[in-house]
């Protein structure tokens, strides 16, 4: 993607901590993550919409989609990112750690994770990357079961043009 080099830095606040929808939805979401270690999403067919995180109603047009579950890539782009130097209670971290909004392939949305084994200066928009979970043994069903997202090494598949 051509001008993503001219991203601007904003310094500011950013609220880091995120209410994944709770309920139905979340519910499954995480309890897939944790049993089986993959990401679902929903689909609406009518609007062509897949919702990671995903949603039991479209959100565009109220469709039930409880049973629109499907698997989607555990890989993704950076879609934007910001330097946290301090944790949630206001404390210096040891090291200036990047979240990123994470576009998952395959999806129309995305989720919210530390960038790993990564440098400030390694991280950029569009870079692709992929989730990384926690070891089966130490998930518990919430959003920390997703470590982070990790820089994708191998090329991946051709995107499709639309
Ligand atoms: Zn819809």
């Amino acid at each position: 993607m051509k001008g993503t080099s001219s991203a601007r830095v904003v310094r500011g606040k950013m609220p880091v901590q995120y209410l994944y929808t709770a309920g139905v939805a979340g519910e499954r979401f995480f309890q897939t993550i944790k049993t089986k270690g993959v990401l679902m999403a929903t689909t609406c067919r009518d609007c062509r919409i897949t919702y990671l995180p995903p949603r039991v109603y479209c959100e565009r047009c109220f469709a039930d989609l409880s049973e629109t579950w499907s698997q989607v890539p555990s890989t993704g782009r950076v879609h934007s990112y910001t330097v946290v130097h301090q944790d949630q209670d206001g404390q210096p971290v040891d090291a200036p750690q990047i979240v990123a909004f994470v576009r998952m392939d395959g999806t129309d949305g995305g989720l919210i994770g530390l960038v790993l084994h990564t440098s400030l200066q390694g991280v950029h928009l569009d870079m692709p990357v992929e989730a990384v979970l926690r070891p089966p043994r130490q998930r518990r069903g919430t959003l920390d079961d997703i470590e982070g997202f990790a820089p994708r090494q191998k090329p991946a598949p051709p995107r499709r043009k639309r």
